[in-house]
């Protein structure tokens, strides 16, 4: 049997908080208390648990994501840094060998990224997802987890987006099309 891991995406503060520079907004800000619990409860199972958060560098104009949102998650800035109780949940874990936190650059938190192999290392084959926006990154780092053969799990008390036709319509990709839970 394979064991499962909780991958926690880009719940920063301009992800989510209301002057964010790239803000989901409410449906945001309402996760703050599940995603932390949830994130709390594997952390205790002894799971493994994954913190995989957007970096960007100021000005880099060959980024494509520069042509379509404003800058957001500038390495060295207050926006990058985790929101409201999930930013205590992780300092007072981070010491744990299996609290991991990385930087990732592309919507899916595999491309460019050590994930698979951390995950191939540790006999993982469950994929726990949490965070933002369910139609964006949640979305294509589930993508890439069907690709590679892992099971997804996607907890819809601990993702939301600025866009509730895209989040719902995200929802039932996630059961019709790649074979998920959405528990
Ligand atoms: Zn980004």
């Amino acid at each position: 049997m394979g064991k499962r891991a909780l991958l926690n995406i880009d719940y920063t503060i301009d992800f989510v908080a209301e002057d964010g520079n790239l803000t989901c907004g409410e449906p945001g800000q309402k996760l703050e208390e599940s995603i932390a619990r949830i994130t709390e409860d594997f952390i205790e199972a002894g799971d493994e648990v994954f913190f995989a958060i957007d970096a960007h560098v100021e000005g880099d104009d060959l980024h494509p994501e520069s042509k379509l949102f404003p800058p957001h998650n500038i390495i060295g800035t207050s926006g990058r840094e985790l929101y409201g109780r999930l930013a205590d949940v992780y300092e007072n874990n981070k010491h744990l060998s299996h609290v991991h936190y990385f930087d990732k650059t592309r919507y899916s938190a595999f491309v460019g990224t050590e994930l698979e192999l951390k995950l191939r290392e540790r006999g993982i084959t469950e994929l726990h997802l949490v965070g933002v926006c369910t139609d964006i990154c949640i979305l294509h780092t589930a993508v890439d987890a069907y690709n590679k053969g892992f099971d997804i799990v996607v907890h819809k008390n601990g993702v939301a987006s600025f866009n509730a036709a895209g989040h719902d319509w995200a929802l039932g990709h996630f059961e019709a099309t790649l074979g998920g839970k959405v528990v």
